[in-house]
């Protein structure tokens, strides 16, 4: 009877396990894409590949009439097609083999949907590789790929590897001799990073480093002796409608920024409580014209080969 009393306590008061954003493909992809209309994410992201990163693709080649170019975790391809657009200016007369690596079904199908509309991108030619990056180095080995690429490129996408160093020693090394490797990650002094860190314990899942930031980047590429050119991505993200209980924006943008499903009804109270409070702190965020915006700040980080 006692027994029977205790379990029927525990579970009235035990919270159930926080679950990662990323397990539920469809509300992940959903809360990305309000993500992306509530931020400036894709056009800070767009005015660097616009403004820097024409010389850097400029640079890359050798003057090989074929290049390989690879993304890592591209989501649903715009940021993408971008910088495949930009490369084909610099060098309109070069083909291109592009490797796509992304484990969505959901982000691939919309990526496919978008080059299937998109005009003029006869000059390349795609491999969809439907799978996570450590599968794909699996696969790479396996099939004993010896190719050289010329530009790769993991956007936002090393918070969902175990280990980021291993990921970009490994693409790193599939670089051609002048390849780059473009890294886009939030910074260590954004509103992500504070985030992260101040609930480490209680958000950060140990079988990711959903917490990595440029700033532990740059540390192991200092360490290594690797040579990189960083840029600073001024981004922010309207999180206004999280501090209305109850509001279905509020809720898809808090699992978002937590990476956790259904973060407000799952969340321990004071969970819940401690990260309202951060992300309106100063040092997450700012009001501007009644609007809380979120400082979601990134890095680009260029590697040499
Ligand atoms: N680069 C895109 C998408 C970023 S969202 C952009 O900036 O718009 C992160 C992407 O990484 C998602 O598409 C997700 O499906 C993918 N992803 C998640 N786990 C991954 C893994 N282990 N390896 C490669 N990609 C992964």
């Amino acid at each position: 009877m006692e027994l029977v009393m205790l379990k029927f306590h525990l579970a009235k008061t035990m919270a159930a396990p926080l679950r990662l954003l990323l397990e539920d493909t469809s509300r992940y992809l959903k809360s990305f894409e309000l993500f992306l209309d509530r931020s400036s994410e894709h056009q800070c992201m767009q005015d660097f590949i616009h403004n820097s990163l024409p010389d850097i693709l400029g640079s890359i080649g050798g003057g090989r009439p074929v290049f390989n170019v690879m993304g890592v975790g591209s989501g649903t391809g715009e940021i993408d097609l971008d910088i495949l657009a930009q490369l084909h200016m610099k060098h309109p007369h070069v083909k291109v083999n592009n490797e796509v690596v992304e484990p969505s079904t959901d982000m691939l199908h919309k990526y496919k949907v978008l080059v299937s509309k998109t005009p003029n991108l006869d000059y390349i030619n795609f491999t969809w590789n439907k799978m996570t990056a450590s599968e794909f180095e699996k696969h790479w080995q396996e099939k004993n790929l010896g190719k050289k690429m010329d530009f790769i490129h993991l956007i936002q996408m090393l918070y969902y590897v175990k280990d980021p160093e291993a990921t970009v020693s490994f693409f790193r090394s599939l670089l051609d001799k002048d390849g780059k490797l473009l890294i886009i990650l939030g910074s260590g002094e954004g509103g992500w990073a504070k985030l992260s860190k101040t609930y480490r314990a209680a958000l950060c899942n140990p079988e990711i480093s959903q917490c990595v930031t440029t700033g532990d980047i740059k540390t192991f590429l200092d360490t290594k002796g690797i040579q990189y050119t960083k840029y600073v991505l001024q981004s922010h993200m309207d999180i206004t409608e999280c501090f209305t209980e109850g509001d279905e924006v509020g809720k898809l943008l808090l699992d978002f920024l937590t990476q956790v499903i259904d973060f407000s009804k799952n969340a321990p109270e004071d969970l819940k409580k401690g990260v309202l409070d951060l992300l309106r702190h100063p040092d997450c965020s700012k009001e501007v014209d009644g609007r809380i915006m979120f400082n979601s700040s990134m890095e680009a980080v260029v590697v040499e080969a």
